[in-house]
């Protein structure tokens, strides 16, 4: 699982969204391509499933998407952003961070079908108002405790 994630405010939901994503949750940590071009099973990956198309020994989605779930997964990528922009974008970042890019593209597109509006700045903005209300909440008994110091001593 990608492990070194700027998105902090994606962890948690994306926690098990990755663990049923990748094809090979474990080898994506050290930055493997996993480069044979297949799921490993002989079939194409999730990505060409999905396109009808022959999975090449280099596609750049096979390390991404596996055969079973796969297809279902880049469905909602396909329909958002478009295989051939996904690709030429997966292209021009580096290798280690195509996993994390990967996932992001994949909870944005999730999240762009169920909120084609906002996307995935909805459930932000969602995290922001619960940060903004838990200071308060915080701020609030940190008042009551210094009270209670302040009568106990
Ligand atoms: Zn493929």
């Amino acid at each position: 699982m990608c492990s070194q994630s700027p998105h902090f405010l994606l962890h948690l939901p994306l926690t098990s969204f990755v663990q049923h994503f990748l094809v090979h949750p474990s080898t994506m940590a050290s930055g493997s391509t996993g480069s044979s071009g297949t799921t490993g099973t002989g079939s194409p990956c999730g990505a060409c499933k999905f396109l009808r198309r022959k999975c090449a020994s280099d596609c750049i989605f096979a390390p991404y998407f596996c055969s079973e779930q796969g297809p279902a997964r880049f469905a909602a990528i396909h329909k958002v952003f478009g295989a051939s922009n996904v690709s030429k974008l997966l292209l021009h970042v580096p290798v280690h961070d195509r996993c994390e890019a990967v996932v992001t593209i994949a909870y944005e597109a999730q999240a762009r079908i169920r909120d084609p509006v906002y996307g995935c700045v909805a459930h932000i903005f969602a995290l922001q108002q619960q940060v903004f209300v838990l200071v308060l909440v915080l701020a609030k008994y940190k008042t009551l405790f210094s009270r209670n110091c302040f009568l106990i001593g």
